[in-house]
């Protein structure tokens, strides 16, 4: 059965992580979320004292201390889908919140950073078979990957949606605070040296301002199928729950 590698890529917080999830439950694929694991390291290097006053990264430091940063995904079976390890603690809750959102991206403008988390990307698509959300998976993770989408959505709206979602979680959230962070985030992404957030040349590009979950997750199979022809009826009716009479 022939699996693929699909990279989604985009700003922040314009539901890639959505629509990434959705499609991989579909297809019985593996989600990766990358962004969990630089904001895992970011919680470590808060958590170490790794940050200087000005909020720049403490550069020898952390080097030093990357050996002992061990990331993994673990399966939650309550809400079926993975959570973040951090050295075998649980920290999906707490790499959401704001303190860390505000210092990952000096930490994933990093060199050695993301030379080792992307190793470890890389080693999670070796089957193929996945679903991987961040900002260089099409360009610099699985620049071969069979399916590409660059998601982008105005800063407002990404704003709001991750207001809405901190207070779903009942966490603390302030909507200008958040599009400050949406903001500086965009402008560190794009501007690092390693890997900057681009649209991959052969990326198919979405903007989602104004469109619905369920309009997005149709479009998006609507990809998958172009792209995986014939196969993707057998792996979805593979997929689909039987119906007893
Ligand atoms: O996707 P999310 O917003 O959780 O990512 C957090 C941060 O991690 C991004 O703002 C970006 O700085 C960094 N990141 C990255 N490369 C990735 C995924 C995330 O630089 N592949």
């Amino acid at each position: 059965m022939k699996k693929i590698i699909i990279a989604i890529d985009g700003y922040s917080s314009c539901g890639k992580s959505t629509m990434a999830k959705d499609l991989a439950k579909k297809l019985g694929y593996v989600y990766v979320d990358t962004g969990a694991m630089y904001r895992a390291v970011t919680l470590y290097a808060l958590r170490n004292h790794l940050f200087n006053d000005d909020g720049t990264v403490r550069i020898d430091e952390l080097r030093k201390q990357m050996p002992n940063i061990g990331i993994a995904f673990k399966l939650n079976s309550s809400t079926g889908r993975p959570d973040t390890y951090l050295n075998a603690e649980n920290v999906e809750r707490e790499i959401r919140d704001m303190e860390v959102s505000s210092h990952v991206s000096p930490i994933a403008a990093v060199p050695f950073v993301r030379a080792a988390l992307v190793k470890q990307q890389q080693k999670m698509g070796t089957e193929k078979g996945v679903v991987m959300d961040g900002r260089d998976i099409g360009t610099a993770v699985f620049p071969q990957a069979e399916l590409k989408i660059f998601v982008t959505a105005s800063a407002e709206v990404r704003a709001q949606r991750r207001y809405d979602e901190l207070k779903a979680k009942g966490l603390e959230a302030d909507y200008l605070d958040i599009l400050k962070n949406v903001r500086d985030r965009d402008y560190i992404d794009s501007h690092r040296e390693t890997s900057p957030l681009r649209k991959a040349e052969d990326a198919i590009e979405l903007d989602n301002s104004t469109i619905s979950i369920e309009e997005q997750n149709h479009w998006l199979m609507e990809q998958y199928k172009r792209v995986c022809g014939d196969h993707h009826e057998i792996i979805l009716q593979k997929l689909r729950p039987k119906h007893t009479p």
